[in-house]
């Protein structure tokens, strides 16, 4: 994403109030961030509703988060997004969210489990669980270096009774891949209340992988 590309923060606009109509945020919960190819990265500001937010109002930063450009402050999870995008160069976009049926299972403090093959789409190959990352007050140092610890070369993560994190190599795909936390978080749930699903192995879910690249109709978030 380049710098003058001005549509960024449109886009960045947009995804968040997706967030609220697909059910994935209540209030001002969660944030969007992505990162220009000049490294800078823009993120939603700090307790701003999403149905007044206008492109202005996103913040811009640079990589290590000091202030750059926006009339506001950003939000209190800035360190996760600086962490992230500086551990992970594949990474251009995150979405974090409070979604219930994902934060619901973060509050157990157990792994997220492969109950649908969609979980190929979150997790690198070999791995089978989205994992939770070790509780830490919001908005601290200790709560990022948790969230990339645990989110290592994955997609997604929990946050231990907090919420959840998607990235991607863009926005439209980094909240592909929040839904899909949240669908596999709710069929999880819904599993369990009539005995518990069979769940599927990191070779099954590199199975799908490998058929998701040959039906690109159905590979969902790609990058
Ligand atoms: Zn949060």
């Amino acid at each position: 994403m380049s710098t003058g590309d001005g549509g960024i923060r449109g886009e960045i606009v947009r995804v968040a109030r997706l967030l609220r109509t697909r059910g994935l945020a209540v209030g001002t919960s969660g944030n969007v961030g992505a990162r220009f190819d000049d490294g800078q990265i823009a993120i939603t500001p700090a307790t701003m509703d999403y149905d007044e937010m206008t492109p202005d109002d996103i913040v811009v930063v640079a990589a290590d988060g000091s202030p750059s450009e926006g009339r506001h402050r950003p939000s209190s999870e800035l360190r996760i997004h600086l962490e992230v995008f500086a551990a992970r160069p594949d990474v251009m976009a995150i979405v974090h969210t409070h979604s219930p049926f994902a934060t619901t299972w973060a509050t157990t403090r157990r792994d997220l489990p492969a109950v649908h093959y969609v979980m190929a789409l979150l997790v690198a190959p070999g791995r089978d669980t989205v994992r939770v990352a070790p509780y830490a007050t919001f908005g601290t140092a200790e709560l990022a270096r948790n969230a990339i610890a645990t989110l290592a070369d994955d997609h997604a993560v929990l946050l231990a009774n907090h919420g959840a994190v998607a990235v991607a190599g863009s926005l439209q795909s980094a909240l592909g891949r929040a839904e899909r936390v949240e669908e596999l978080a709710m069929l999880a749930w819904r599993a369990q209340q009539i005995g518990g699903a069979t769940l599927l192995t990191a070779a099954e879910l590199d199975d799908a992988r490998l058929q998701m690249a040959r039906f690109p109709r159905h590979r969902g978030p790609s990058t």
